[in-house]
């Protein structure tokens, strides 16, 4: 069997050796005309839902990093939660990690940061840009020294391990 390309989240139908997982986001963003309280609210609902579910998170969040992190605090979900188009420097994602939350690279990535993460806790996307994705499985496989193969059976793991498929 070839293994996919997964996408982790895209909002553009995917091509034909890629499989999409994490579509539905919930989250909290400071560019939201939605004041942060009423943000926090929804989200924590969508935090039991995905519990009560036992469906992983995805998570959408623009400059709210501190909150969702005190969210997870108190909430502390056994759902995994996957932080989306992640673009931010090694010490957020050092927080990512620490709290136990993967993190998807999408083309506008922190070199750095991708270069930290550790294959068990990554995942790699699109998102808004109707593209296929493996151009940039080949070029996050350079960056990490290993063949693509291994980046897509890694990640093709990851998504087994959280989707149970
Ligand atoms: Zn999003």
């Amino acid at each position: 069997m070839t293994i996919p390309y997964i996408n982790f989240h895209t909002h553009h139908p995917v091509y034909e050796n890629e499989l999409s997982l994490g579509c539905e986001e919930y989250g909290m963003d400071r560019r939201w005309e939605t004041p942060l309280p009423e943000q926090e609210a929804a989200f924590r609902k969508h935090v039991l839902e995905s519990e009560q579910n036992g469906k992983p998170l995805v998570i959408h969040c623009v400059r709210t990093l501190e909150d969702i992190l005190r969210i997870r605090k108190e909430m502390q979900p056994l759902q995994p939660w996957i932080m989306h188009g992640f673009r931010g420097k090694p010490q957020q994602l050092q927080s990512l990690l620490s709290a136990g939350i993967y993190v998807s690279f999408g083309l506008h990535y922190n070199k750095e940061s991708l270069m930290l993460c550790p294959l068990e806790m990554m995942f790699l996307e699109t998102d808004d840009i109707a593209t296929p994705i493996e151009p940039l499985y080949k070029e996050v496989a350079q960056l990490k020294g290993i063949s693509e193969v291994t980046l897509r059976k890694k990640i093709w793991e990851n998504a087994r391990h959280l989707y149970h498929i």
